[in-house]
């Protein structure tokens, strides 16, 4: 498709489908396809696709050197369960790390809950990780430079000038930085930026059975995800914040936070 026809697509797509404001009042084709350099790295998940297997977790653990064992995670998985009174329970033991083999709801302290199949009104998974936030916090607030964004819109931690000091996983509005556990600076998902700036998939994303999880190219008019993103109706966490995720969402349920 000719990058003419891909945003009169587009555009039409948006003005008639009156796509989720939350993405789309600030993401513009035109401006984005007129804009350099040629890239901006976006994530999409596809929540209907998602069965919660967390081959996605595992796979980012190995790759990027968390240990299985650690209680911390770059991605994970969430479940939900909205019961038909609107009571919305869910849970993410271990980050799904090894999936949702049962029907019980980890309550941590509170123990399993065990929701009756008649009292709920829909179920769901919601891949999490960093959102490479155009407006990321995570970024003013350190104190040293050591975290910043790359002119692709990836938001990086330089290891070796990170002194440790928190404030980065204070101020993520979305949890996704902590500590590594084995090299005590701030961590968190980069879209696996050692494998997509050659040409290869995030780890999660190849992972995946299902294709729940996709990335492209926001500014090349060719890429399919990237044109699912600007046509569909997708969602983004939090958008109150001011933040402008780029993880975005097919089927993005209110209920998720
Ligand atoms: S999701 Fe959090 S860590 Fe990622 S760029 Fe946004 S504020 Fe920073
Ligand atoms: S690998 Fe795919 S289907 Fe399995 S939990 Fe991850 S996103 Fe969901």
């Amino acid at each position: 498709m000719k990058r003419r026809d891909f945003l009169k697509e587009s555009l039409v797509f948006i003005a008639g489908a009156g796509i989720s404001l939350s993405a789309l009042e600030w993401l513009d084709p035109q401006e984005l396809l007129a804009s350099r350099p040629a890239v901006r790295w976006a994530f999409l998940v596809d929540t209907r696709k998602c069965v919660g297997c967390g081959f996605c977790v595992k796979a980012c653990k190995i790759e990027n050197d968390i240990p299985l064992d650690a209680d911390v995670t770059r991605t994970w998985v969430e479940r939900y369960v909205i019961r038909k009174n609107g009571e919305v329970v869910m849970d993410s033991p271990k980050g799904a790390l090894h999936g949702f083999t049962t029907n019980g709801i980890d309550q941590n302290k509170s123990g399993i809950l065990q929701v009756p199949n008649e009292e709920i009104a829909k179920a769901f998974f919601v891949p999490k990780l960093c959102n490479q936030c155009e407006n990321p916090p995570c970024v003013q607030v350190c104190p040293v430079g050591a975290t910043y964004q790359a002119a692709d819109g990836v938001v990086l931690v330089d290891r070796t000038w990170c002194i440790g000091c928190g404030y980065c996983i204070m101020a993520c509005p979305y949890g996704v930085r902590f500590f590594n556990p084995k090299l005590k600076v701030a961590e968190k998902c980069n879209f696996c930026y050692h494998r997509i700036t050659k040409d290869m998939e995030p780890a999660c994303v190849q992972a995946c059975p299902f294709e729940a999880r996709l990335i492209g190219n926001l500014k090349d008019p060719h890429d399919p995800v990237a044109e699912s993103i600007l046509k569909r109706r997708v969602g983004v966490l939090r958008d109150e914040y001011g933040t402008k995720p780029h993880a975005f969402y097919i089927d993005l349920s209110k209920e998720v936070r």
